[in-house]
């Protein structure tokens, strides 16, 4: 039995997509066709009799695009297109989750929710409920209220800090990054692609650089790693890979040779809190 063949067993998963995979980079508009295809696949896995949950990225891009906007000027205007842009996502979600049976429900976040224990509490509370009643969350940071001292920043650490929350045991993150490499690929051609991490150690760390190609969103692969750490030590398993089709769900979750994957090596004495100040925003 190979180590991915685990993959099939995984019961409750949270899928990471980035903005770049969502909207189209020209005009910065939601990308219909690849949204359904996302949708149909995690309408499919709910199907099964799993939880899943999506991190989904795209309130900024969308709203700004809506409002024909191409730069963002200031923060407030960050956060009134971020009101904007994630109702017009979850308007969509919610509509496409329905067209296959299901149902959606978003959930925001700031790092509060994370670090303030009630609050921390409270959204654990909601997310088990909301399995319960077999609906799929839809989190996203609420950038409407957050400024730098309270926000995450990236959705990569975002949704591993979520998926030690509840107690995931698979986050996917799919972006513009095929995977973890021995070191930059468009600079050294000699780059080795990882597709197995047992470890994630301080040399692995070290690898990080920012390989995204993407002029939206804030992920790079330093976000990605630090998300692995998180998700590792909460004792989830973590793939990276690209989502150029989002049928890759599907595939990695049968076990396909796909990505990087990071194999959780559970610390006993995880604690989130621990994380979320190694961050070094708090
Ligand atoms: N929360 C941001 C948004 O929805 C995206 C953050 C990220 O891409 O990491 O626009």
């Amino acid at each position: 039995m190979s180590v991915r063949d685990l993959l099939k067993t995984k019961k409750r998963i949270v899928v990471k997509v980035g903005s770049s995979s969502l909207i189209h980079g020209e005009t910065g508009r939601p990308d219909l066709d690849r949204i359904e295809k996302l949708v149909r696949v995690l309408a499919d896995i709910r199907n099964q009799d799993k939880d899943i949950v999506l991190v989904s990225s795209g309130a900024i891009a969308v709203g700004k695009s809506a409002l024909g906007y191409k730069e963002l000027h200031s923060l407030q205007e960050k956060q009134a297109f971020a009101a904007i842009g994630q109702s017009k996502l979850i308007m969509l979600y919610q509509r496409l989750f329905a067209e296959y049976g299901q149902t959606a429900a978003q959930v925001l976040m700031t790092k509060n929710t994370m670090t303030d224990n009630v609050n921390r509490y409270n959204a654990r509370n909601t997310f088990n409920e909301l399995f319960l009643l077999k609906a799929i969350p839809i989190v996203n940071e609420n950038d409407t209220v957050t400024t730098y001292e309270i926000e995450f920043g990236d959705n990569d650490t975002l949704s591993a800090l979520v998926a030690a929350l509840i107690d995931a045991d698979l986050l996917i993150l799919l972006s513009d990054i095929e995977g973890l490499y021995s070191d930059d690929p468009r600079r050294n051609p000699d780059a080795r692609f990882i597709s197995y991490v047992e470890n994630l150690d301080d040399h692995l760390m070290a690898m990080a650089k920012d390989t995204t190609g993407s002029s939206v969103g804030t992920g790079g692969m330093a976000t990605k790693l630090q998300a692995a750490r998180i998700a590792s030590a909460a004792g989830c398993d973590m793939i990276i890979a690209k989502s150029d089709d989002f049928h890759v769900i599907r595939d990695i979750m049968e076990g396909g040779d796909i990505g990087t994957y990071f194999k959780a090596d559970k610390k006993e004495e995880f604690f989130l809190l621990d994380f979320i100040s190694m961050l070094g925003r708090t």
